[in-house]
């Protein structure tokens, strides 16, 4: 027996913090674990090497029933807004098993998900679906791949146990790696629970790991308060770029390090249209695809809200200087957001008569329920084909506007549809596709369309006509696409 070490290098950063933060919790051994996905070229960035491991070993390890040697499992404590109500949370299936220090001296979080109960559980079973565990994995990973910031998943194991939703469907335990999971609801739980001494500490805790650079300002809470602005304000503007709609942009959602985290119900747009909602609870449309940067900006007060102790001693005078932060938000935002579309269109000499070209544009994709995804691509490749869109006089008309407008400074066409290649997707996850190879997989065991879908969406940008079938939207349109949180 050859003692492998695989490479472990486990930091507990986050057990320093006050003991009201989390509880250490091991997770719960499941019946029958087997490694139905594993992430090599993650793991190997995380300096882990699995390579001379048993498959058993690696089940055992990624679904709980053995800790890697140095892990201080816990669950994290943290409260939020959920559909605008305040409530108590924490992990209620999940547990950190360390922090990763991986070659390149970043410091990731290891946690197992669905990994059974925890003090936060209140009436959950702990427990997650192999479909959900699949559908974070495939998402998750798709969306690094797109080039937004996300956290990402490691593995998946089948736990060889039923878990009752709605019907008996097969469990799973998915290793869900972050820059961290500190959440706005982090925040909110520490000034809801914990003394002013120890909401100070978490501010430090996170300067410290995610902004540095803050170390030395005067009044680290709002410096904080500004940085995560930043990075949501981009995060969401990479949303829109790509029609994600998060679908439960809940304050306990919202990773202060900025990464998209919680892939419950989220979903692709197909058909350009603000209004946009898939998941079944969102019945007034809270967390709709045009909604999502009212709600970033909403949830980035409740941040503030919690940070008000921190800001100033005095409240009056805490409040205002939070509310002149907030105040940036919408400009800041609207800066982000036009030169993301101007990099979509290929409008990069900075015109103010860009905006209107823009707008016209999604006007009249909602107008004639244009393909997203498909409408940049063809103004990107010239190719028209196939769409009625394209047929419409008005599509016609603004297309030489937009034409007259990229070309006039003397670039040629090709010049600027080549410019645009790094903002618009060939690929995304299509929803009818991905339901169809996660059920393929959950019920069939059959992975083939799981692991054609993945590799395809590796390579996003890089158009592919052998695939063009993974580039429909669905026949019947989304009418009818339901997701759904928590299974
Ligand atoms: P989410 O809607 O996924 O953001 O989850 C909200 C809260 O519910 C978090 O505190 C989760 O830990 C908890 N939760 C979700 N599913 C379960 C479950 N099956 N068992 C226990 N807690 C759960
Ligand atoms: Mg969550
Ligand atoms: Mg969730």
């Amino acid at each position: 027996f050859i003692n492998k070490t695989a490479g472990w290098n486990l930091q507990h950063t986050y057990g320093k913090l006050p003991s009201g933060f989390f509880t250490y919790q091991q997770p719960i051994p499941v019946k029958e674990p087997k490694t139905v996905i594993f992430n090599e070229d993650l793991s190997k960035a995380l300096g882990l090497d699995f390579s001379d491991f048993p498959p058993q070993e690696i089940a055992l390890l990624f679904s709980g029933n053995k800790t890697p040697e140095g892990s201080q499992p816990l669950a994290q404590a943290y409260a939020g807004h959920q559909f605008g109500n305040f409530t108590m949370l924490g992990d209620g299936r999940a547990i950190l098993i360390g922090e990763q220090k991986s070659p390149n001296g970043n410091l990731v979080d290891i946690q197992l998900k669905g990994s059974g109960r925890t003090p936060y559980s209140r009436g959950g079973d702990g427990r997650a679906t192999l479909k959900s565990m699949l559908r974070e994995y495939l998402i998750s990973e798709s969306m690094h791949h797109l080039g937004i910031p996300t956290t990402r998943s490691l593995a998946v194991v089948e736990s060889g146990e039923t878990v009752y939703r709605e019907r008996s469907q097969a469990g799973a335990i998915l290793t869900r790696i972050a820059q961290s999971h500190i959440r706005v609801g982090t925040f909110e739980y520490a000034r809801q629970f914990l003394p002013l001494e120890a909401q100070k500490q978490l501010t430090d805790y996170t300067i410290e790991r995610h902004y540095p650079f803050l170390k030395e300002e005067e009044n680290p809470a709002l410096a904080l308060l500004m940085a995560v602005m930043e990075k949501q304000a981009a995060l969401v503007v990479d949303w829109m770029r790509v029609g994600f709609i998060h679908g439960v942009m809940n304050t306990d959602n919202m990773s202060i390090a900025g990464e998209t985290i919680d892939y419950g119900p989220c979903a692709f747009m197909n058909t350009y249209n603000l209004k946009t909602v898939f998941s079944s609870i969102d019945v007034n449309g809270r967390y709709a695809y045009g909604n999502q940067p009212y709600i970033t900006h909403w949830n980035l007060s409740v941040l503030a809200g919690a940070l008000l102790p921190q800001i100033h001693t005095d409240q009056k005078q805490a409040i205002e200087l939070a509310q002149e932060a907030l105040n940036a938000f919408p400009g800041m935002y609207e800066e982000k957001w036009l030169q993301m579309m101007r990099g979509k269109l290929g409008l990069m000499e900075f015109e103010a008569s860009d905006k209107p070209i823009i707008e016209d544009l999604l006007a009249l994709m909602q107008q004639f329920a244009a393909d997203y995804t498909n409408t940049f691509v063809a103004l990107q490749t010239g190719d028209f084909s196939g769409e009625a869109f394209f047929e419409t006089s008005a599509f016609q008309e603004w297309f030489l506007h937009w034409v007259k407008q990229v070309t006039r400074n003397g670039r040629t066409l090709e010049a600027v549809q080549k410019s645009m290649s790094s903002y618009n997707p060939s690929f995304i996850p299509r929803n009818h596709r991905v339901e169809e190879a996660l059920d393929n997989a959950s019920l069939k065991n059959d992975y083939q369309l799981f692991k054609d879908i993945h590799q395809l969406l590796k390579t996003p940008y890089t158009p592919d006509p052998a695939q063009l079938h993974y580039q429909s939207p669905p026949p019947n349109g989304d009418s009818g696409y339901q997701t759904f949180c928590g299974t």
